[in-house]
């Protein structure tokens, strides 16, 4: 299947990577992005480079978002627009139950309005892909099973607890008035383009500027990883393969402690820059995060078995081209400073 996505939150770290891969793959494509903070103007210009539509809009803003989609005429809507990061939930969560609550439910109801302005085929047609977080079920313990999609909500943050609205919400427009909404909740991510607020590319900057490497507590919480792109595709893939109203857990089957994480992107460092090794000695140890979740692992088996598709690389890989990515890219991340230089956030 190919034809016209649209794509909220497009110009950030996920939506960038799937607005990317859908073009790749043959659709059209239009972003509506409020360009917050996290998105960077590299970004913005790779996403036109590659041919996508570009529109400034907030998914809190009623008219503009209708107006947009409506001229879009999308197949598929990707609902990824959000305010993502934990520890600025912390500090202040007003953004985020608007953007991520409220917003959600413009998106459902602007994608209803639309269906119920199509006839036959077309309505039918109409899918929101809702992109949601494993985050929503809270923390695991060393011996429990990974989330399955049957897993209950249980979150802990102020941005888990936003996005766990949001499922709801989409959740209840598909009972209530026969939405095709589909979900994904996904692992951590980790790739080219994220903003260097997260854990990987947070660390890789401050290494490669010589910085400490603040890790909150003692660095054995656990999250398991999947890269970006293989995200992307299994986005992709629920657009085109999944049934109306199914929901999938997305991960990549690479479960690491965060000190594990950091030590892994330091070695690849050493390798890259020996003049500066071992990176790990830039390992600081801070304050915990507030209800920091302890663990985090996703079984996939759903996603593997129904979509055929599966992660292309595996962390390994993955994390040392991210790592030539961000060495290779300066003039991506280096204005991002401005906006964010790694001062601590989120301690309540
Ligand atoms: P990001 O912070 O990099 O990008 C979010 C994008 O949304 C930005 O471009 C921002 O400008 C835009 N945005 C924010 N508020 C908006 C608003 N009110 N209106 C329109 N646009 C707005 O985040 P990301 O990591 O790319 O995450 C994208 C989605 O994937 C989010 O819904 C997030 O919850 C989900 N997710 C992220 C991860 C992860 O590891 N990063 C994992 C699972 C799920």
């Amino acid at each position: 299947m190919t034809g016209r996505a649209f794509v909220t939150g497009g110009a950030g770290f996920i939506g960038s990577a799937l607005a990317l891969d859908l073009i790749e793959a043959g659709w059209s494509v239009t972003v509506f992005d409020a360009l917050t903070y996290a998105s960077a103007s590299g970004t913005q210009r790779a996403l036109s480079k590659a041919g996508a539509t570009l529109v400034t809009g907030d998914v809190r803003d009623r008219d503009a978002l209708r107006a947009a989609m409506q001229a879009a005429e999308p197949e598929a809507v990707f609902h990824l627009a959000a305010e993502t990061h934990v520890d600025r939930s912390i500090d202040a969560a007003d953004d985020f139950v608007t953007t991520n609550v409220n917003g959600t439910m413009e998106v459902a109801e602007a994608v209803r309005v639309i269906r119920d302005q199509r006839k036959g085929r077309a309505a039918d047609q109409l899918r929101l892909i809702h992109v949601s977080t494993d985050e929503v079920f809270g923390a695991l313990g060393p011996n429990d099973p990974p989330f399955q999609e049957t897993t209950p909500y249980d979150p802990s943050s102020p941005y888990s607890a936003s996005k766990a609205a949001s499922d709801h919400i989409v959740r209840a427009w598909a009972r209530t008035y026969g939405l095709d909404v589909r979900v994904s909740n996904c692992s951590n991510n980790y790739g080219p383009r994220q903003f260097p607020e997260k854990l990987i590319p947070l660390m890789i900057v401050s290494a490669i500027q010589e910085r400490r490497l603040p890790v909150y507590g003692d660095g054995s919480n656990r999250r398991d990883w999947l890269h970006v792109n293989d995200h992307a595709a299994a986005l992709r893939r629920i657009a085109e393969a999944s049934e109306s109203g199914r929901t999938y857990c997305v991960g990549g089957g690479a479960e690491r402690s965060n000190l594990e994480v950091v030590r892994a992107l330091c070695a690849v460092l050493d390798a890259r820059r020996p003049a500066g090794a071992p990176h790990d000695r830039l390992v600081d140890f801070v304050a915990d995060r507030p209800g920091h979740d302890w663990r985090y692992a996703v079984d996939a088996s759903r996603a593997y078995h129904e979509l055929s598709w599966e992660p292309s690389r595996d962390f390994q890989r993955g994390l040392e081209e991210t790592v030539d990515w961000y060495l290779e890219n300066e003039d991506w991340w280096r204005p991002l400073s401005a906006r964010y230089s790694g001062q601590r956030l989120g301690q309540a």
